[in-house]
């Protein structure tokens, strides 16, 4: 097995487990953003958002929702927000290949941040029209 959560998952290397169940498991990521940056990961080995069951999924975003929570407790009401973030491919920042939830303690001042790209409130609306359109055709199927 070469995948480094599903070691996590088979307790085979260490981590700082916060939470575990019998479909999701939730621990401190090795090199945080902040404070409390923690993970959570389905219990099956699934690379990509396509390929995580909606099951798996939706238990990943309830135990985002306890880690955020616990969080904000933990770190005594100092928290002033949180970032639930997932990175599905290479191009949108996924690094290891065993889908996983980032739970990120934010503050305003910490320097972390998404960059809008230059052509950001330049997308011609005909272009948001016609994948509105195809969209709307797909998910109906
Ligand atoms: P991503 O770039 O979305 O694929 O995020 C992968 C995350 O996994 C990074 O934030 C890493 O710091 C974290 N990470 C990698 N290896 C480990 C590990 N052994 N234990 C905890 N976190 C890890
Ligand atoms: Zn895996």
């Amino acid at each position: 097995m070469t995948c480094i959560f599903c070691k996590i998952i088979e307790a085979e290397i260490p981590a700082r487990v916060v939470y575990d169940d019998d479909s999701v498991i939730a621990f401190m990521d090795i090199k945080p953003i902040n404070t409390g940056h923690v993970l959570v990961i389905p219990k099956e080995h699934a690379e990509s958002l396509k390929e995580v069951s909606p099951a798996h999924l939706e238990s990943m975003a309830a135990v985002a929702q306890k880690v955020a929570a616990a969080l904000r407790q933990a770190l005594s009401g100092k928290c002033e927000g949180i970032n639930l973030h997932l990175a599905d491919g290479k191009a949108a920042g996924q690094e290891v290949g065993h889908v996983h939830l980032h739970v990120i303690p934010r503050y305003a001042q910490d320097g972390f941040g998404l960059r809008f790209p230059q052509h950001y409130g330049k997308i011609p609306p005909e272009e948001t029209d016609s994948i509105h359109k195809k969209l709307r055709t797909l998910l109906e199927e």
